[in-house]
């Protein structure tokens, strides 16, 4: 640490991601550590707003970022969570196809195996009826290695740790500009209240979510198309009503929704048993932060839920909560990838763009790799 600069290391943005890096940062040696939230408290944005899956990674190329850091994450953090009491469960899911769709699904199958996913196992519709009466689909791919977690006990275990550590924590504060000033960087910060005032750190670390293309522009400025930029996807969830507690043991997902860069309207359920539906994909103009559910959008749920849950009835639906996620523009075959780079052009700043799903599966190892940059 020297004179001249508050923190060895800035965090900006206390979501899952920028808590897993405090986390990891502070297992490996004592640096002098900031978060700095806008929230009133950590975990308030994407990360509590999801479906608390830890995903296999059959779904992302091979040589994107997704798969690297999903497949990377999702064990360890079924080992972190059984180390920190973390309330998890490894109950696995179908995904399922309706005739005709059978290529698509051994196409998943195909992708799956080459991203090397274990405990896989393609069902008939008998087996499919067997495992899970209210279930009904032509065929169906079983992963056994997806599993639900408690995202907040997950992100409060993340900021246990972090806090045990001595770090600091910025609550109601709001970064507002950025300034490189020689080998750091000066934050100006706004909040809690009418303070205004600078911090300075020799790394930063972007991990501020639905703002973290605007974070890298106060140092890149916004007029470089070269550099990323998020477009918000909204996805709303509708919870089923109380006769179906427990009615399902594993999670069912159709085959993913191309159109739109999601993973289609699945069945998901909490640590109570509870069913929800969700999340549905659209696309969000000006970027606006409308959490609103309506409730006249059940229909679509319904629709698409009734082809594998015929038992389903409309008045089983309510509305629930809703997300958004923050994509980086998709590539020619239609996914859309992380961005997580300590930019050359700028020693000492990490950002990490475009977390959107599977970024709560995939936080511990963004946060090991991210500390990993930074201390070792
Ligand atoms: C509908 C939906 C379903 C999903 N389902 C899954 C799933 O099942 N499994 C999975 O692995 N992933 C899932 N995800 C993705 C996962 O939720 C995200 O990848 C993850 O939560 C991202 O965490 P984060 O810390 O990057 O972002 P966030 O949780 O959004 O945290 C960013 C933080 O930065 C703060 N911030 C922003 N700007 C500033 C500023 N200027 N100054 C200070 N603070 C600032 C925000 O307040 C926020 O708290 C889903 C996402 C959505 C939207």
């Amino acid at each position: 640490m020297t004179a001249d600069v508050d923190y060895d290391i800035i965090i900006v943005g206390a979501g899952a991601v920028g808590l897993a890096v405090a986390r990891a940062l502070a297992v490996r040696e004592e640096t002098s550590v900031l978060i700095i939230e806008k929230e009133m408290g950590f975990g308030q944005g994407t990360s509590s707003r999801n479906s608390e899956v830890i995903h296999s990674g059959i779904y992302y190329p091979a040589s994107s970022l997704k798969a690297k850091y999903c497949l990377a994450g999702r064990e360890p953090l079924y080992a972190f969570c059984r180390e920190n009491d973390v309330w998890n469960s490894k109950c696995g899911k179908l995904v399922v196809a309706k005739a005709g769709q059978e290529s698509q699904l051994e196409a998943l199958h195909r992708q799956a195996e080459t991203n090397a996913v274990p405990e896989l196992c393609m069902m008939s519709r008998s087996e499919i009826a067997a495992a899970e009466p209210e279930v009904s689909a032509e065929s169906a791919m079983f992963v056994g290695c997806t599993g639900i977690v408690s995202a907040h006990e997950l992100m409060s275990a993340y900021h246990r740790v972090s806090a045990e550590a001595d770090h600091d924590m910025l609550l109601k504060a709001v970064v507002v500009d950025a300034d490189r000033k020689g080998d750091s960087y000066a934050l100006q910060v706004e909040g809690p209240g009418d303070a205004a005032y600078a911090v300075t750190a020799r790394w930063v670390v972007n991990s501020a979510g639905l703002h973290s293309d605007t974070i890298a522009q106060l140092l890149w400025g916004s007029d470089d198309p070269s550099r990323p930029a998020l477009r918000y996807s909204k996805g709303a969830y509708f919870k089923l009503s109380g006769k179906w507690r427990h009615r399902v043991e594993r999670l069912v997902y159709p085959l993913p929704d191309a159109e739109h860069d999601s993973l289609g309207i699945h069945l998901s359920f909490d640590q109570a048993g509870d069913m929800k539906l969700g999340p549905d994909a659209a696309w969000v103009d000006n970027r606006s932060e409308d959490y609103t559910v309506k409730a006249e959008d059940s229909d679509l749920f319904y629709r698409e839920a009734k082809q594998y849950l015929p038992a389903l009835e409309r008045d089983d639906l309510s509305p629930d909560y809703s997300g958004i996620r923050p994509k980086l523009e998709e590539t020619a075959d239609g996914h859309s990838d992380f961005y997580i780079r300590h930019e050359p052009d700028c020693p000492g700043w990490i950002n990490l763009i475009g977390i959107d799903s599977p970024g709560l599966t995939a936080s511990l190892a963004i946060g090991e790799e991210v500390a990993g940059w930074i201390v070792d």
